[in-house]
């Protein structure tokens, strides 16, 4: 699940990265061949979600200038009020929660009406592997009745499985991690003096812009720092790792996963770069945190505490 991929920046502003694909979907929008379903699918944090929002307004809006929306006519303030009758947003009802085939049922009530203000109808639905088997195949059906100037735009998490005959009936963009020097630029440009730790964030964040942004923008550095300290504490025996796991009940085992999978794969790479061979057991242990990661994306319940146990466990064991 995404932490940051949203729409914290002003939506009239693009990502450098993002500009090829903005360009090739404004020609096709101006020249009238705009596809009806589009998939915009890639790796999190990295600004589909702002991409998609951005042009879902320039969709709207009445007097877009060099193909951007000017965000001051009447439909770009509906769209940006977030009550625009021709726009509908399918989503799950809590983060980390499906999206129901209620929802899709919604979406196909939505797409056979008339549009209200004579343009187009969106309808976005994000993350789109959040769709229930059930929801996913109702969805096919809508997918598989264009309508005119109706858009259905899907952002999905490239990591999660979406049905294929969804995404072979969309057309696909995809957006995979951005250049490393256009996101250290970028970064620094948008932490201005703040920037001196644009290299760490980005470190950190494992390349993901909006992921490193939302970092420098909530101090998420010197929480990393605590954990990681911890972690070497469990590693190295000086702390027990159950009571050290209890430290860290009630935070977001999606996210302490993310930070432990980074701590362990720079040592991985450490080990490796500096010609020592991991030992299996350390794979083990990578493999374990994959897995988990798994276990959490396919939404079932879980006790979070447990197996934050388990892991710094398998942690003491891992060297
Ligand atoms: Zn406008």
């Amino acid at each position: 699940m995404a932490v940051a991929d949203t729409t914290l920046l002003p939506l009239n502003q693009g990502l450098p990265w993002q500009d090829e694909q903005w360009q090739q979907l404004c020609r096709l929008l101006n020249s009238n061949r705009l596809p009806h379903a589009i998939m915009l699918s890639g790796g999190e944090d990295t600004g589909k979600r702002h991409f998609a929002e951005r042009f879902i307004q320039r969709l709207f809006c009445i007097s877009p200038l060099d193909d951007e929306a000017c965000g001051e006519c009447k439909q770009c303030c509906l769209y940006l009020s977030g009550g625009h009758p021709d726009f509908k947003r399918v989503e799950p009802e809590a983060a980390g929660k499906a999206i129901s085939i209620n929802a899709i049922r919604e979406l196909s009530a939505f797409s056979v009406i008339t549009a209200h203000q004579q343009s187009w109808k969106v309808a976005l639905v994000a993350p789109a592997e959040a769709m229930t088997l059930n929801a996913a195949n109702a969805f096919l059906k809508t997918l598989e009745e264009p309508r005119e100037k109706t858009l259905l735009l899907l952002v999905h998490d490239q990591l999660a499985p979406v049905l294929p005959t969804i995404r072979s009936r969309c057309r696909v963009l995809s957006q995979g991690l951005p250049p490393p020097a256009l996101v250290r630029d970028w970064l620094a440009q948008q932490l201005g003096d703040a920037g001196g730790a644009v290299d760490e964030l980005l470190a950190r964040a494992g390349g993901r812009p909006l992921r490193a942004l939302a970092f420098a923008e909530s101090n998420t550095l010197d929480d990393i720092a605590r954990f990681e300290q911890v972690l070497k504490q469990v590693q190295t025996g000086e702390a027990p790792p159950v009571s050290s796991a209890a430290a860290f009940e009630g935070q977001s085992l999606t996210q302490l996963l993310e930070w432990l999978l980074a701590y362990y794969s720079r040592q991985l790479i450490n080990a490796a770069q500096s010609g020592s061979f991991a030992q299996p057991r350390q794979f083990a242990f990578y493999d374990l945190l994959l897995a988990t990661r798994k276990k959490l994306e396919s939404k079932t319940n879980l006790n979070p505490q447990l197996i934050l146990e388990e892991l710094f466990l398998s942690l003491s064991q891992s060297t």
